[in-house]
């Protein structure tokens, strides 16, 4: 085992009825609440809880169903979900490319992650809560700049 690997590493998750698990092998890179729209309805409730890790960090076991669209700033996104009980679990966006997202809500553990932050509070419902402690950003935060 690498020693580098913090106490997040090794997650384990799944979806409702068990017949998608998946297991994560490294810290996510980032990990926050979003409250766009498309995370209210593909959720169900005010926000998602997503973590992003690297394609390779995640093993996932039996047979998902993606579904397709088109976020606001243009990039194609796939969404996918166990077709047997819905549970959305997965995210990859062709804006994000070799990186997935997971639901947090979806680890057998989701305690283990904590958000760094909340994007699209602009879409906060007003049943909803926003941690004020947490950095928000009213849509997506700006890019950070590689080198
Ligand atoms: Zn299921
Ligand atoms: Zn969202």
């Amino acid at each position: 085992m690498n020693t580098e690997i913090n106490a997040s590493a090794g997650m384990k998750g799944g979806c409702l009825c068990g017949a998608i698990r998946y297991e994560v092998t490294t810290a996510p890179a980032m990990a926050g609440f979003c409250y766009c729209e498309s995370c209210r309805k593909l959720s169900g409730s005010g926000h998602a809880f997503h973590a992003l890790v690297p394609e390779e960090a995640i093993q996932i076991s039996g047979n998902v169903r993606g579904y397709e669209w088109k976020s606001d700033s243009g990039n194609t996104v796939i969404t996918s979900f166990c077709p047997t009980c819905g549970s959305p679990l997965f995210g990859k966006s062709s804006g994000m490319p070799g990186m997935v997202t997971f639901r947090v809500a979806s680890l057998d553990l989701p305690a283990t992650i904590s958000p760094q932050m909340a994007v699209y509070t602009k879409r906060l419902q007003p049943w909803d809560h926003l941690d004020p402690t947490l950095p928000a950003f009213k849509e997506m935060p700006p890019m950070p700049q590689e080198g």
